[in-house]
């Protein structure tokens, strides 16, 4: 028999020598017997750990079975090693758990990527992927390959341009998304697309985003809402059987607004209760004022949370503060009776009034906020509490672990108020479609149009997002004229789109989903580095192969750039 691998460990007992030779499928203990193989033996006091070597030898059964690894029971006794190359000592063992910080992490990808960890978070990635495709594909979707290098596509963020050797001055854009294309598929007759596909987004990085992702991506043509609804029901039921994770489908449904007023969050995390409740009644004229509350005031009962000390209070108040709060203001139900830090204010009646529209009970410790920030068209307030909830929920210990809730959003607003901008955007993307009788107010009143877009949320993450679209030329150029271009901005923009739109586009609607969010939840990491064999830093950065980075001269030269102060 020969093993061949990585030699994860080694102890020198003298006569005898173990090597733990490490490769995908585990780790096993190969013995060197200095008197029966003195020749073998003495090569691998020369191993070191992540050397690579090839041992010949036979398999026999331990006198002491090691319960710890899979391969515990049995060893393989050597009769010859062979070191195929060696290796310098990492710059962090190549553990199941290790302290390295993420930057040599990913400096080191490769050596990271022999931890048990990485590889089982790829593998459960590939299982969930092909689960798509034989997914999709049974259900008569055909995966087609749309341009990487293309012209802008508006999803909210910023394009990755990629300058034009043969055309200079011009640019192609990464696409945000497939948008664009895979409407003109169905206008092209396909009927049933879909792609799992790279998108690229330059816009501010966190835990669950990166430069680049993957989406599961998808269009149909004649669909109602529900018929969209089933496909990806039977597409996450499926992912989600591939984890080991039993979820059943149909998903429930909220309205938007009921999100924001009960979860203050447009992706609610509904593993627990801790509902939000509008209290703006408890809060008298004159505690209003001297508590400079201008707008709602939202709360809700987190159990357990009575027994919070002082300290606690003022580090969630400051917490509060740091998340958009004017103020945060408690009551503590207790056996003893119930008090809080604004009785003086807002009087005992209120007081009592606040517990019992929260539905506190004994033990209970109602958090109440308000904002410091009214935003347009949305309750701030219940945003800021939303925050609280979740904060509470997390170091209360109510949000249960084991727990997958699914839940689909609709009745969004078609617009949100852009405070950057100041000027209406698209909630989601400007070919999302409108609910009929919305349709006259585009122009007098954009903030009450209702979109017929829906978003898809796990555990309070949002999945994906997609829509039935606009299918008429005349309303999408309406939508672009609310959003302000110009008539010869949206025709240079989209005017190759507006055209096609005009050759009979059948009604079509489509979704899609993070791949990368998905495989991060169900291999129950935090970030979706863990999940992409390559990451990129928060700042945009691949450490590994040290990208972006400087190019030659002589390579600008070609594509007509000039580097200013370069
Ligand atoms: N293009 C959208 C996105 O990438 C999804 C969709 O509307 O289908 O978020």
């Amino acid at each position: 028999m020969v093993v061949m691998g990585w030699v994860h460990r080694r102890r020198d007992l003298g006569n005898l020598l173990f090597l733990d030779v490490r490769d995908r499928s585990g780790i096993v203990q190969v013995v060197f017997n200095k008197e029966t193989q003195a020749e073998a033996h003495a090569k691998a006091e020369q191993a070191r750990s992540e050397f690579v070597v090839a041992v010949e030898g036979k398999v026999v059964k331990r006198e002491k079975a090691n319960p710890e690894i899979g391969t515990g029971e049995i060893e393989l006794v050597a009769t010859k090693l062979h070191i195929l190359n060696t290796a310098k000592t990492p710059p962090f063992p190549i553990e199941a758990e290790i302290n390295a910080a993420e930057e040599t992490r990913l400096r080191y990808r490769y050596l990271d990527l022999r931890r048990p960890k990485p590889h089982a978070n790829l593998a459960l990635r590939h299982k969930m992927v092909l689960e798509m495709r034989k997914t999709m594909d049974e259900m008569g979707f055909i995966e087609v390959e749309t341009p990487m290098l293309t012209r802008s596509t508006p999803e909210g963020a910023r394009d990755y341009l990629v300058p034009s050797r043969v055309h200079h001055g011009q640019f192609y854009a990464l696409p945000q998304s497939p948008q664009i294309f895979k409407q003109i598929l169905m206008i092209g007759g396909l009927d049933r697309y879909f792609q799992i596909v790279k998108c690229f987004r330059d816009e501010d990085l966190r835990a669950d985003r990166q430069p680049e992702f993957t989406q599961l991506d998808l269009e149909m043509s004649f669909p109602r809402q529900e018929d969209i609804f089933n496909v990806i029901e039977n597409v996450m039921v499926r992912v989600c059987a591939v984890a080991g994770i039993a979820v059943q489908a149909p998903f429930p449904h909220m309205l938007y607004k009921d999100a924001i007023r009960k979860y203050g969050s447009d992706k609610p995390d509904l593993r627990f209760g801790m509902e939000l409740h509008e209290v703006t009644e408890c809060f008298p004229v004159e505690a209003r004022q001297k508590l400079q509350i201008e707008g709602s005031v939202f709360a809700f009962a987190a159990p357990g949370g009575a027994a919070y000390s002082r300290k606690q209070l003022d580090e969630l108040a400051e917490k509060a503060k740091a998340v958009g709060a004017r103020g945060a203001y408690f009551v503590k139900v207790a056996a003893e009776g119930t008090t809080s830090t604004v009785e003086k204010l807002i009087g005992a009646e209120n007081v009592k009034k606040l517990a019992v529209a929260c539905g506190a009970k004994s033990g209970d410790l109602v958090v109440a906020a308000s904002a410091k920030q009214e935003i347009k068209g949305t309750e701030a307030a219940a945003l800021v509490a939303g925050q609280l909830r979740l904060h509470l929920g997390e170091a209360l210990g109510a949000i249960d672990k084991n727990q997958w809730k699914f839940l689909w959003l609709t009745g969004f607003p078609l617009f949100e108020w852009s405070e950057n901008e100041k000027s209406w955007a698209s909630a989601q993307h400007p070919f999302t479609g409108i609910v009929d009788e919305d349709l006259e107010k585009l122009e007098t009143a954009p903030w009450e149009v209702r979109s017929k877009g829906y978003d898809l949320v796990l555990n309070g993450y949002e999945l994906g997002s997609g829509s039935i679209r606009i299918h008429r030329q005349d309303v999408q150029e309406r939508v672009f004229k609310a959003l302000g271009l110009s008539q010869e901005q949206l025709r240079k923009r989209f005017g190759f789109f507006l055209d096609a739109l005009t050759y009979g586009t059948p009604p079509h609607g489509g979704i899609a989903l993070g791949v990368d969010r998905i495989a991060m939840l169900l291999s129950g990491e935090k970030s979706i580095r863990e999940v992409i064999a390559f990451g990129k830093t928060t700042a945009a950065q691949d450490l590994m192969a040290e990208s972006p980075s400087d190019v030659d001269v002589a390579q600008l030269e070609q594509l007509g750039i000039e580097i200013k102060g370069g």
